[in-house]
């Protein structure tokens, strides 16, 4: 563990006078200082434009773009390399294929179905695209524990059904949901599932052929690299019928004023140049996992949830939003009555940082009919050391707000 700490300068610092808690990682992870130093390095020595240079450094860019597409495939065990596109985060994975697969195959009176515990960015641009076509958005529900409810996901499918979009997991729940059977029921009615995998991707391993997704999606900068690059897998079948997302230089064969014939994948939904420094920060991010492993980063996290979770029970008045059997290591809560966000304000005085509101998923705060929640998320640097100083502020600040 000092091992792993030692990587990461920022969680030595203090705060208002006080060690820094870093319990905000299903926001944003911290970065190592591989991940750092690749940036730096990128800029320093081999900066230039990929794939149309033809000279040194863009040849030996383009060859670690490249290398990166490779390692990303085995990651997630992709069959193809172009499979693999480079996006700017799980974000726009998603913008890009609600637009490209609405254009391509939603018409009015189809449905997509999502869930209502998805993020917002999984539920604005399949109503963007519904809108478009006048298709309807349909919403699985799930229990008071955040347990999505697969009977009523099979009755929500029907021949109008043309998409389903779940989380892999949930960023305020934390409940990690059963994609491979939402995937092989989908897939017995022929219809294809895309999953956010923008909190799977760093807490579980992610085999893309077992799960047989047609979409995975996620985001760099939640998996220790930097921000400003994602990844949509998708399977080469279905990224060969989808038109192009943007235009521009990369994603095209020929142009000409009359036509324009496009690149092959994954050019295609590549358009302009990327964030070459940002796809190497994420390979050094995919190698600073991979030292550790995902099955250990898995054990290590969930070690801190059952500690944090039995510690906090003892607090008075505590409320847990998701307690789903089967969850990731983020843990959602109120303390009696006091705002969220107050809660957040005296932790952060204590050095802890943690997210206050609604976490972009409005529904889930409807559905519980509360504003929002505290939330603290753990990463595979975080400690039980650090869980008490987290439980004994709670446990300070608790006579302050009741
Ligand atoms: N989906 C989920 C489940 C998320 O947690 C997030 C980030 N909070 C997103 C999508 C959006 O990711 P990004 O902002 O990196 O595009």
């Amino acid at each position: 563990m000092e091992n792993i700490r030692e990587q990461f300068d920022i969680l030595n610092s203090t705060v208002y006078g006080k060690p820094l808690v870093y319990f905000d990682n299903a926001a944003t992870t911290q970065k190592p200082r591989s991940v750092v130093d690749t940036l730096t390095r990128y800029y320093i020595t081999l900066n230039s434009n990929i794939h149309r240079g033809a000279h040194y450094l863009s040849n030996t860019a383009t060859e670690a773009y490249e290398q990166c597409r490779r390692k990303v495939q085995s990651f997630i065990n992709a069959k193809h390399a172009h499979e693999i596109v480079f996006t700017r985060g799980t974000t726009e994975s998603i913008n890009l294929v609600a637009s490209s697969f609405g254009k391509r195959f939603l018409n009015s009176g189809d449905e997509i179905v999502i869930s209502g515990m998805e993020h917002h960015s999984n539920i604005v641009p399949w109503q963007l695209a519904c809108q478009e076509k006048g298709a309807k958005l349909k919403v699985i529900p799930f229990s008071e524990q955040g347990v999505l409810d697969f009977e009523a996901f099979k009755q929500l499918l029907n021949e109008h059904t043309k998409l389903v979009a779940v989380n892999h997991v949930s960023n305020t729940l934390g409940s990690i949901n059963p994609i491979k059977d939402i995937v092989q029921y989908a897939h017995s009615f022929n219809i294809p599932v895309l999953i956010d995998g923008a909190q799977g991707i760093s807490h579980i391993g992610v085999d893309v052929q077992d799960i047989d997704c047609d979409f995975y999606c996620f985001s760099g900068h939640k998996m220790y690299a930097p921000m400003g690059v994602g990844v949509l897998y998708g399977k080469e079948e279905i990224l060969n019928e989808l038109p192009p997302y943007q235009g521009g230089g990369e994603m095209i064969k020929d142009v000409t004023f009359e036509k324009t014939t496009y690149n092959e994948l994954p050019f295609k939904f590549e358009a302009g140049t990327p964030s070459v420094g940002d796809v190497l920060g994420l390979d050094a991010a995919i190698d600073f996992m991979n030292t550790i492993g995902i099955n250990n980063i898995a054990q290590h996290e969930d070690m801190l949830l059952q500690y944090a979770m039995q510690q906090m029970q003892q607090i008075e008045g505590i409320r847990f939003i998701g307690t789903a059997p089967n969850k990731t290591s983020v843990i959602s809560f109120l303390l009696g009555t006091s705002h969220p966000y107050d809660v957040g304000t005296l932790l952060d005085k204590l050095g802890i940082a943690v997210r206050t509101g609604h976490h972009c998923t409005q529904p889930i705060m409807e559905r519980y009919g509360i504003p929002g929640t505290v939330r603290a998320s753990f990463a595979v640097y975080n400690t039980t050391q650090e869980v008490d100083i987290f439980v004994n502020a709670l446990k300070r600040i608790v006579p302050m707000l009741m």
